[in-house]
């Protein structure tokens, strides 16, 4: 079982920091480490003992989605509840994650122990479980192969809907029916669709206007399959393509197709950034790619690893990441091409398959 691995790999790490206790909060890590969804809950791992802390909503939810914890049902403050408990319980250090409790949490959790155990009890243990969820196990590969897949099969069917008739709100609601219908949980992050001049801007939100009759659409989406992102975007053309859109879009593809060969185990963040960037420089439009490479995802859309500039980590078999350069022309036009990739031991595999040929519509 899964859960049970994960659990023996956090109870190590935490043990290996001197922790007796872990204090979980944020939801994707309690997802990741107990299979409860619920939007209200705490986790406490200690030793041998896991138990999941929620309230009186989520009775019939918890006890039908967790796994490997001791459901416990709070009354009142949920966090003043969960601390009094671990230091009933007797432990000496529990680590909390400071990217993921806020400076308010905090004062809770030590006013609810007793004064004179308020500065030794809670210990900041870093990103212990997001740490953990950087290297994808069998079973989420499987589900992000399936996401990734719905990712692509979505956008094969907007190849064929897609008109200059229809506005970018139309596009990107039409695309979110389409996934919601084909068994996505949701969307992965609110679509972009962006046509012509606003293709240059990286984060575009969809608007009235109606695509263009001539010029870039750039559509970036992805959707949620049983809890875990996809994520993929593609530039393509209305009408005919110029010389100089063609000549960008094909220096975009080569800095993609670059990062992506340099993909591989043990390979640092930062060669894979430079990789594209590498590309873009020499073809004189570096500086009109303004934002990082890429990142992982799995449970929530933007992970560990960052892939950019100067980024040390290296990769590991069983990451999950993007690879996404883009030049921006502002006021012009844009170009983003966006794959996912999953590391291998090998190399690397690309799970959003979707054709990356200049396509003009
Ligand atoms: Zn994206
Ligand atoms: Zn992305």
């Amino acid at each position: 079982m899964a859960i049970e691995e994960r659990k023996r790999r956090l109870t190590k790490a935490a043990r290996a920091a001197g922790l007796d206790a872990l204090l979980i909060t944020h939801p994707a890590d309690i997802r990741y480490m107990c299979g409860f969804t619920g939007s209200s809950g705490a986790l406490v791992v200690a030793g041998r003992r896991s138990l999941l802390f929620t309230d009186g909503r989520y009775t019939e939810q918890a006890h039908a989605e967790v796994w490997g914890a001791k459901v416990e049902i709070v009354n009142g403050p949920l966090l003043a509840a969960v601390c009094a408990w671990i230091e009933a319980g007797g432990a000496q250090r529990c680590g909390y994650d400071p990217a993921h409790t806020t400076v308010a949490a905090l004062g809770l959790m030590r006013a609810a122990v007793s004064p004179g155990r308020r500065r030794a009890l809670f210990q900041t243990a870093g990103e212990m479980v997001g740490r953990q969820r950087e290297v994808k196990d069998a079973a989420e590969i499987a589900t992000m192969r399936e996401a990734a897949g719905m990712g692509c099969a979505l956008f094969d069917e907007m190849l064929q809907v897609l008109t200059s008739a229809r506005s970018e709100v139309e596009v990107a609601v039409e695309m979110e029916g389409r996934a919601r219908r084909s068994g996505a949980d949701r969307m992965s992050f609110e679509t972009i669709v962006a046509g012509g001049p606003r293709s240059a801007l990286p984060h575009a939100q969809p608007t009235a206007a109606r695509l263009p009759r001539r010029g870039f659409v750039t559509l970036d989406f992805g959707v949620v399959r049983h809890g875990y992102c996809s994520d993929m975007t593609r530039s393509v053309h209305m009408g005919r393509v110029s010389p100089e859109e063609r000549s960008v879009y094909d220096f975009v593809l080569e800095a993609q197709t670059e990062a992506i060969a340099c993909v591989a185990a043990g390979v640092r963040a930062g060669e894979i950034d430079e990789a594209a960037r590498r590309v873009l420089r020499r073809a004189g439009l570096d500086t009109f790619f303004t934002h990082s490479t890429g990142h992982g995802l799995g449970l929530e859309i933007h992970e560990q690893p960052r892939i950019g500039a100067k980024q040390v980590q290296e990769m590991k078999p069983g990451m999950v990441i993007t690879i996404e350069p883009g030049v921006y022309l502002e006021g012009r036009f844009g170009v983003r091409i966006e794959d996912m990739v999953l590391v291998t031991d090998r190399g690397s595999e690309v799970l959003t398959t979707s054709t990356k040929a200049l396509i003009e519509l």
